[in-house]
């Protein structure tokens, strides 16, 4: 098929050309192109459109980005939703320290859980956040609601 030939159009993405496109903030690199409306950025890549840290960690690790229930989500180690430097963009196998153990309902972590929370905490618009954390932790929505509701996980205790 012609239609997967790469042509003028459609020239192999890089990183360096995903970070022309960023301004520096401290360690940060933040996106200055087409924002989802929950504040991470997007780029078409390969005739899709995709989100840029997905992108990112696509061509820092040469593979495809994991899909929803591959059991290995695209995470950020800085807490910039529009963060697309490759060093804060790792592949992490989603519940690695409860592996094995109650997928769905035990698979995160206490300092996940912690972590989710404090990220959902910091929010000060709420809306569409859940949604996003699901996305991010490759979880569904209404199970990341009732982490973010303090409705399950209820022995893991907040940070003081
Ligand atoms: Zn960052």
């Amino acid at each position: 098929m012609t239609r997967n030939k790469p042509g003028p159009k459609m020239k192999p993405k890089t990183i360096e050309k995903i970070l022309s496109r960023t301004r520096q903030e401290s360690e940060c690199r933040i996106w200055l192109g087409a924002m989802h409306v929950q504040g991470y950025g997007m780029t078409r890549h390969k005739g899709k459109m995709r989100t840029v840290h997905s992108v990112v960690a696509e061509l820092k690790y040469g593979i495809e980005a994991p899909g929803r229930y591959s059991g290995k989500r695209v995470t950020r180690t800085c807490n910039n939703i529009a963060c697309v430097n490759p060093d804060h963009i790792t592949i992490v196998r989603a519940g690695s320290i409860n592996e094995g153990k109650n997928y769905v309902r035990g698979r995160f972590s206490a300092d996940e859980i912690r972590a989710i929370r404090k990220e959902y905490d910091s929010y000060k618009v709420k809306y569409g956040m859940v949604k996003y954390l699901a996305e991010k932790y490759n979880c569904s929505v209404p199970l990341m609601s009732s982490i973010t509701r303090r409705q399950i996980y209820k022995r893991v205790k907040d940070e003081t």
